[in-house]
């Protein structure tokens, strides 16, 4: 059994996979070329591939009978696998749900907080020297305590975030999702994204990628927030028409945005870099020595129940 993993991993993760199977751990950081795809669907059993591998339809036709069996996807977003493709083919798909959720919540957090309270260019304002002092009036930024979040997609990771939002901060939560959840404080479903746009101070967008979610946040989404609304967007780019976000944040709009994830990742628009009142990280989500090292065991735990005939623990 030959297994590829498209990424360097933890030090944790790459001894247990050398420990365990005949691996190829991949030195790049890149994604997988289209040839590499090719090479990977034909020359190995399992591959561990991530974000930014394309495993698209076409890569699918061109190796209409592969060798390789089961994508272990590393992450629980996998939009970049066609699976309706891969399961033509013969080819499982499993992904890492749960081992990211309070990580990717937090970071939520840490958006809604910079943007709102303007930690980021209170930071650049320091950094450069220039700061006069404390005054009444200086930087004043919004309040978050006991104002109104709205989520879009409560699954694992929205509901972390209204957690976070309601029992940290007393916010009041309202969410969209496909359907209402049962959960362990007061959240208001409102199924029209609009209606809950406009009936918040933070849109935070929790739902996974793909084309039934593209451009979900659209400039009637925007259109309908509060000009002292703020989105964050810790989801997937293209889940926000980023233009339409652009145009919002330069007419005044929308006061702010958020944002871990971009539509033409890693490309940040020059007109999102050049605000002060949007906060950028650099798809940071899970980025802890721990979480990527769960969510790379659970990959491996996808794979050695492959090997072992047994059910797949995470299939999607
Ligand atoms: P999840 O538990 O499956 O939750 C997804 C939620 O989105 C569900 O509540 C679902 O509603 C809702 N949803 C799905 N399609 C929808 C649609 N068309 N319209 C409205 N709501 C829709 O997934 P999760 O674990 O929370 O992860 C969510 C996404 O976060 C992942 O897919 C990934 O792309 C992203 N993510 C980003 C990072 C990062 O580094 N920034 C890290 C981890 C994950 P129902 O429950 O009603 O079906």
């Amino acid at each position: 059994m030959k297994l590829l993993i498209a990424r360097p991993m933890t030090s944790a993760v790459e001894a247990r996979a050398r420990a365990e199977f005949d691996v190829e751990i991949r030195s790049s950081t890149q994604p997988l070329s289209q040839e590499e795809m090719l090479r990977a669907l034909t020359d190995f059993d399992v591959v561990v591939p991530t974000l930014g591998d394309q495993f698209s339809q076409h890569v699918f036709a061109q190796v209409p009978v592969p060798r390789c069996k089961l994508l272990a996807n590393f992450g629980v977003g996998y939009n970049h696998i066609d699976v309706k493709a891969a399961h033509v083919a013969g080819v499982a798909v499993t992904n890492t749900p749960g081992a990211v959720t309070d990580a990717t919540a937090d970071i939520a957090m840490t958006l809604l907080l910079s943007t709102a309270r303007r930690a980021g260019e209170g930071e650049r304002l320091v950094r450069s020297g220039e700061w006069q002092g404390w005054h009444p009036t200086q930087m004043l930024g919004y309040h978050v305590t006991d104002k109104r979040v709205g989520i879009v997609g409560m699954g694992r990771i929205g509901q972390a975030i209204a957690r976070r939002c309601h029992l940290g901060f007393g916010m009041n939560v309202a969410y969209q999702s496909r359907s209402p959840k049962d959960v362990e404080f007061t959240a208001q479903y409102i199924p029209n994204l609009s209606e809950l746009a406009a009936s918040v101070d933070f849109l935070v967008v929790a739902v996974p990628g793909g084309a039934e979610t593209r451009h979900l946040i659209d400039a009637q989404v925007l259109a309908a927030m509060n000009t002292s609304g703020i989105l964050i967007n810790i989801a997937r780019g293209e889940v926000v028409d980023e233009a339409a976000l652009i145009a919002a944040l330069q007419t005044g709009q929308i006061a702010g945005a958020g944002l871990d994830v971009y539509e033409f990742e890693p490309a940040v628009p020059q007109a999102l870099r050049d605000m002060q009142n949007v906060t950028l990280l650099p798809h940071l989500g899970t980025a802890t020595e721990e979480v990527r090292t769960d969510m790379g065991h659970m990959a491996l735990d996808n794979v050695a129940a492959f090997v072992a005939g047994h059910p797949l623990p995470n299939p999607v």
